[in-house]
């Protein structure tokens, strides 16, 4: 049994940067969530990061995500989280094989997903994306539509809304990376200001986690920085 397991020191090593950047804020470690984002990975990978001891993953691609939740035996307590864009043909699906959906946009999914998630399984945890640096090109609902959305999917049942969830623009600074956090961490307290009961904010990859949990942060989403280059492109 002597496989060497080559995700091992990256995960730790992403885990150690959490860990930093939460202490130098005085934030707690635990109150940050990594997701490890294994889209175009194989199962093996997954399987080595699972052997030392991770356990959320987040994959964009239905179809390869129900391959690999087919190919990997005894990982029943991994917690699969959807965080692609959502086609409607694919929402059965989703609401079948993930515990958690970061990429809520528009009403009409959330309402496929509610009417599909399986009546055995618990609610399905859902964050709405924003499209924090209003680009033309992201997915998200914009800043103004976010309290309407909420609206609507927590009156949803088998949908329980968590959260907000972003990805800032690429090649922003590091000063435009806290500014872009920072707006959807106000966001989230603007729908706690509503009465939300939501706590989830996903934000933050392999390039920008430290800004992300500097500006509050409870889930991060890291796939190159414990992966390796992706292969495919997106
Ligand atoms: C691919 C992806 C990630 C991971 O990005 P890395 O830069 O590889 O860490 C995080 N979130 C979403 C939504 C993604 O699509």
């Amino acid at each position: 049994m002597s496989i060497i397991n080559t995700i091992a020191d990256p995960l730790a090593k992403v885990t150690a940067r959490i860990q930093q950047a939460a202490l130098a804020v005085s934030r707690s470690p635990d109150g940050v969530r990594l997701i490890a984002v294994s889209k175009t990975q194989p199962a093996t990978a997954i399987k080595q990061a699972y052997v030392c001891g991770q356990r959320d993953f987040g994959e964009n691609y239905v179809q390869e995500a129900l391959e690999k939740q087919a190919e990997l035996v005894g990982t029943s307590d991994v917690i699969w989280h959807f965080i692609g864009p959502i086609q409607s043909n694919k929402t059965r699906a989703i609401a079948e094989n993930f515990a958690w959906i970061h990429s809520i946009d528009r009403e009409k999914i959330a309402q496929r997903l509610n009417a599909q998630r399986p009546s055995d399984l618990p609610p399905l945890q859902v964050c709405l994306q924003v499209n924090i640096d209003d680009e033309n090109t992201k997915s998200g609902v914009s800043l103004t539509e976010v309290s309407a959305l909420a609206k609507a999917v927590s009156a949803m049942p088998r949908l329980q809304l968590r959260g907000l969830m972003a990805i800032p623009a690429a090649g922003n600074t590091a000063e435009q990376q806290h500014v872009a956090f920072a707006k959807l961490r106000n966001a989230l307290i603007g729908l706690q200001a509503q009465g939300y009961a939501v706590d989830t904010l996903s934000m933050g990859m392999s390039g920008d986690l430290e800004a992300a949990i500097a500006e509050g942060a409870t889930m991060v989403r890291v796939g190159t920085d414990i992966f390796g280059a992706r292969v495919q492109t997106e």
